[in-house]
């Protein structure tokens, strides 16, 4: 199963450090005639992760964002002993926004609200209503398709049916991959990577607003079920000084 693919244990980021720089990938620009983009995410915190770069380069540019969530993340710690599935949505939802204010983004936020792990069986209506919610947009950034999270390919896949209902490009950024995939790895369509760069200001910022999701970036306590979701080792992968787009 993907999920197998998270669970176990990833890629050092020195190894990524040691082939990223090597790839001749065509630069990612913020088109000028882009006045409003969507970002899509299955989880609160996926949009940083993988494209809060992305995004304070949209907003400096004043392109309008408009963030899409497709679950407010309540099952990241099942059988929590600490906060129960409520409080952390609710916890997650104040970490998002803290995170965009440390971005600069100043998002406009629709949150669909369906759940946590369960996308992929509601996907009919996810991909619905994130068309609805996207409409007039000038382009979408979602989560890649192949990502091995079965939440962050629903939610690729949705977008990438909206993005041909509203004839608007998708662009698809990596989250989990970083973790499960390695440099050059085959499964992955490096062929349609786009690099882009992120200049001091914009790395300092994702890093603080990558901080901000203190129940994914801590431990909530000290039982199993309270474990930290992204350890150092992980989140290692999103202080780069480049985030990648599929395309
Ligand atoms: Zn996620």
């Amino acid at each position: 199963m993907s999920e197998d693919r998270i669970a176990a244990p990833g890629t050092a980021e020195a190894d990524w450090a040691g082939w990223l720089p090597g790839q001749d990938w065509p630069a990612w620009t913020v088109d000028p005639a882009w006045t409003r983009v969507a970002v899509c995410a299955a989880h609160p915190d996926d949009e940083v992760l993988g494209a809060g770069g992305v995004m304070a380069l949209l907003a400096r540019a004043g392109v309008q964002l408009d963030l899409v969530a497709a679950t407010d993340g309540e099952a990241s710690h099942p059988g929590s002993t600490v906060l129960s599935p409520a409080e952390l949505a609710a916890a997650r939802v104040v970490e998002t926004e803290d995170a965009l204010i440390e971005l600069g983004v100043p998002a406009r936020i629709t949150r669909l609200r369906l759940p946590d792990s369960g996308l992929a069986a509601r996907e009919d209506e996810l991909t619905e209503r994130l068309t609805a919610a996207v409409a007039g947009c000038d382009a979408v950034l979602a989560p890649w398709v192949g990502d091995a999270h079965p939440d962050h390919e629903a939610v690729g896949r949705a977008a990438g049916a909206a993005g041909e209902t509203l004839g608007v490009p998708v662009w698809q950024y990596p989250v989990w991959t970083w973790h499960w995939a390695g440099p050059g790895d085959p499964r992955v369509p490096w062929s349609a990577a786009h690099r882009v760069d992120l200049p001091r200001a914009v790395r300092a910022a994702k890093r603080a607003a990558v901080a901000r999701f203190a129940t994914q970036v801590h431990p909530l306590g000290p039982g199993a079920a309270d474990r930290v979701v992204l350890p150092a080792d992980v989140l290692a992968h999103f202080d780069r000084d480049l985030e990648v787009l599929l395309r």
